[in-house]
């Protein structure tokens, strides 16, 4: 058997296709407004920069503007939630992301729940959460939103499925399995403490890899015919699964790169043509 592959690269072209529609739809409407994305950088952190960088240029090629906040690495928790609440009261911002990390100065939790909901297009508040996980409308976190997307778009089936999230962070882990219990998965979400980690991903229908350790989660821990989701980066073009042993044995897969990293920018861009459409368009 040799796997389908999940290609998020051609996915969110496709998808970038459309919203160019959405985002011209919305400035012939409005006489010429579009939607805007404000994004923040706090610091010099160069990753961070370059996924900054990759937004904007994301937001320009559906049509869209953004607004580039960069903030010295010295900055403080008040002074970034004073700029979140210009931002939230800015008419013309319609989205807001706080990159991810911040200095470990400020209180990334109180300046990701500073921002205003309907402004919330990277999922990333409490409420937001919340809501999400009560079943009522929200805008998803960008990366598990991102996966549900993806795997939506291949018709892979998620009801009833033994979903395993590896991985419990507030941006990926735990909103992934909250989506997946969503949409009927009966899902088991593990971490570091987590005890007999091999034989827990041995029964998984779909696997979620969200640890952050190159190729942690090894090729023999996956089942024949399983659909493998990969959100892991590391240099030298590998992730958090060791891909290369499932390929021929897996259902699916995401490749990395060109699999979970397209969709969650795409995500972004995406909620942030909705929150356009809702207060402009
Ligand atoms: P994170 O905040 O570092 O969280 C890592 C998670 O893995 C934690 O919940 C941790 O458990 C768990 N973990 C660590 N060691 C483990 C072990 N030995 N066994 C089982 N679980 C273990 O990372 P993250 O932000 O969620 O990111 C995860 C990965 O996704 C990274 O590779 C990151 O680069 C990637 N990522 C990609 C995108 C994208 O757009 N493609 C976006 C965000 C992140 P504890 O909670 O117990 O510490």
């Amino acid at each position: 058997m040799t796997a389908l592959v999940l290609d998020g690269k051609a996915v969110a072209a496709q998808s970038e296709a459309e919203l160019t529609q959405r985002v011209a739809k919305i400035k012939e409407k409005s006489g010429g407004k579009t939607p805007i994305l404000a994004t923040i950088l706090v610091g010099d952190d160069p990753a961070s920069a370059t996924y900054v960088k990759m937004k904007g240029n994301a937001c320009r090629r559906v049509g869209m503007d953004s607004l580039a906040v960069e903030m010295p690495s010295s900055t403080t928790t008040e002074q970034l939630l004073q700029k979140i609440a210009e931002l939230n009261n800015d008419s013309n911002v319609h989205g807001i992301l706080l990159q991810h990390p911040v200095p470990e100065q400020i209180d990334e939790r109180a300046c990701f729940d500073a921002i205003a909901l309907h402004k919330d297009v990277d999922g990333v508040t409490c409420l937001g959460f919340g809501r999400m996980a009560m079943g009522e409308s929200a805008y998803g976190c960008a990366t598990p939103q991102g996966i549900m997307r993806l795997l939506q778009h291949y018709n892979v089936q998620i009801e009833g499925k033994h979903i395993v999230v590896v991985g419990r962070s507030p941006i990926l882990g735990k909103p992934m399995a909250m989506m997946m219990l969503q949409a009927n998965a009966t899902v088991t979400i593990c971490h570091s403490k987590t005890k007999n980690l091999a034989e827990l991903i041995k029964q998984a229908d779909i696997v979620v890899g969200a640890v952050g350790k190159p190729e942690f989660i090894k090729g023999d821990w996956i089942k024949d015919g399983a659909v493998v989701v990969d959100a892991g980066y590391h240099p030298g073009g590998v992730g958090d699964i060791e891909l290369s042993a499932i390929k021929e044995r897996a259902a699916a897969y995401t490749p990395v790169p060109g699999g979970v990293g397209p969709m969650t920018i795409n995500t972004l861009i995406f909620q942030s043509v909705e929150s356009g459409e809702k207060s402009i368009g």
